[in-house]
C-alpha cells in the first residue's frame, strides 16, 4: 500500500511543478528606518534573493522616506531591472554598483541589463543616470511615447507587451491611473505581478479612477490565465494593522507585508465604483486622491479664513460702538 500511496502523490507534485511557478523566499525582515536616523547609520540597500535568479532590493527608509523596492530579473541573455529607486546620490545609494555584482558573467563579461521603471515618478527613476555611461546596460525612456515606443504598444493602454530576457519572458501591461506611463510586469518564472504604485500596501493615489479601474479590469483579466503566486509593489506604508505611516516618515516600525495577493487585486474595481472620490480605507490598502483632497482643504481653509476676518471685523465694529 505504501508504495500505491506514494507514486501518484510524486507525480501529482511533479506535474504540480511544471504547470505551477513554485513560491520561494519572501521569509525577511525588511529595513525599517530609525526615529533618529542620523543618530543610527543604516545600510542604505537591502539585498533579498527570493530565488536563484530574483533579487527584491529595499532602499532603507531613513535613505528615502519613500522608501522602494527595486526587482532585479536574471535571464540567461540578459537581466531585467524593474525601477532605480529614490536616491541619484551614487554615495548615498550605490545601486548601479549593487546591481553589477550581483549580474553573473556570460562570456567572460557581465549579462547585458535592462533597466525599466513601473512608471515616471521620481523615486523610481532617481537612480538612472547611474546607469547611463554603463556599458552593456539600456534604460527605457520613462516618458509615455518612449514606453509605447521601446515596448511596442500600439493601441495602448490595451495589448500586452513581451520581455524576452532569455529562458525567461516578463510581460508588461499597461496600468496607467496612478499616473499615465504605468506598467506593471509579469514574470513567469516566478508569478510574481511586479505592480509599482499601482498596487500596494500603502496609499493608492489616484490621478484618473477611470483609468484605474479599467486598468485593474485589464490585470484581472491577464491573470485568468495565468499562476499568480505574489503581487509586489513599489512600497511599504502599512503598519502590520493597516494603519498608515505618517507621509514623510523615515521610519516605519512594524512593517505591513509587502506581498498582496490576488484577493486584493479583484476587489479593486468594486472599490473603485464605490469609491467617494476622497479617501476609502481597506484592509491592505488606501484609495486617496491627493489633488481633491488638497482642493477640499484649500477650500476649508478659504472658508475658515472668511470667517475669521468676518469675526475680527463685527468685534472691531461692537467694540468701537
Ligand atoms: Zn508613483
Ligand atoms: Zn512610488
Amino acid at each position: 500500500m505504501p508504495t500505491r500511496v506514494t507514486v501518484p502523490t510524486f507525480l501529482l507534485t511533479s506535474a504540480l511543478a511544471w504547470s505551477q511557478p513554485v513560491p520561494r523566499s519572501l521569509d525577511v525582515h525588511w529595513n525599517e528606518g530609525a526615529p533618529d536616523c542620523s543618530a543610527t547609520p543604516q545600510n542604505p540597500l537591502q539585498v533579498h534573493q527570493y530565488e536563484p535568479q530574483t533579487f527584491i532590493l529595499r532602499q532603507n527608509p531613513c535613505a528615502s522616506f519613500e522608501a522602494n523596492f527595486i526587482y532585479l530579473l536574471i535571464g540567461s541573455d540578459k537581466a531585467l531591472l524593474i525601477d532605480t529607486g529614490a536616491v541619484a546620490d551614487p554615495k548615498a545609494m550605490p545601486l548601479a554598483k549593487t546591481i553589477l555584482e550581483l549580474l553573473p558573467d556570460k562570456d567572460g563579461k557581465k549579462l547585458p541589463l535592462l533597466v525599466a521603471h513601473t512608471h515616471r515618478h521620481s523615486d523610481h527613476r532617481a537612480g538612472d543616470p547611474q546607469f547611463a555611461s554603463l556599458p552593456s546596460v539600456q534604460v527605457v525612456p520613462f516618458d509615455l511615447e518612449g514606453v509605447r515606443a521601446f515596448f511596442g504598444f500600439t493601441n495602448w493602454p490595451n495589448g500586452i507587451a513581451h520581455v524576452d530576457i532569455g529562458s525567461r519572458i516578463v510581460d508588461v501591461i499597461p496600468t496607467p491611473g496612478h499616473n499615465e506611463t504605468h506598467v506593471a510586469f509579469y514574470d513567469e518564472r516566478t508569478g510574481i505581478l511586479f505592480s509599482g504604485d499601482f498596487l500596494l500596501p500603502g496609499r493608492l493615489l489616484i490621478e484618473d479612477s477611470g483609468a484605474y479601474r479599467e486598468s485593474a479590469l485589464r490585470v484581472i483579466d491577464f491573470l485568468k490565465t495565468r499562476p499568480l503566486t505574489h503581487i509586489l509593489g513599489g512600497h511599504i506604508e502599512l503598519d502590520a494593522a493597516g494603519r498608515a505611516y505618517r507621509f514623510g516618515s523615515h521610519y516605519h516600525p512594524n512593517e505591513h507585508r509587502l506581498e498582496l495577493a490576488k484577493e486584493d487585486l479583484t476587489v479593486l474595481p468594486a472599490a473603485f465604483e464605490s469609491f467617494n472620490g476622497f479617501y476609502a480605507h481597506y484592509p491592505n490598502y488606501i484609495l486617496t486622491n491627493p489633488i481633491r483632497n488638497l482642493i477640499v482643504l484649500a477650500v476649508i481653509a478659504v472658508a475658515v479664513l472668511i470667517f475669521v476676518v468676518w469675526g475680527v471685523r463685527r468685534l472691531l465694529r461692537r467694540r468701537r460702538g
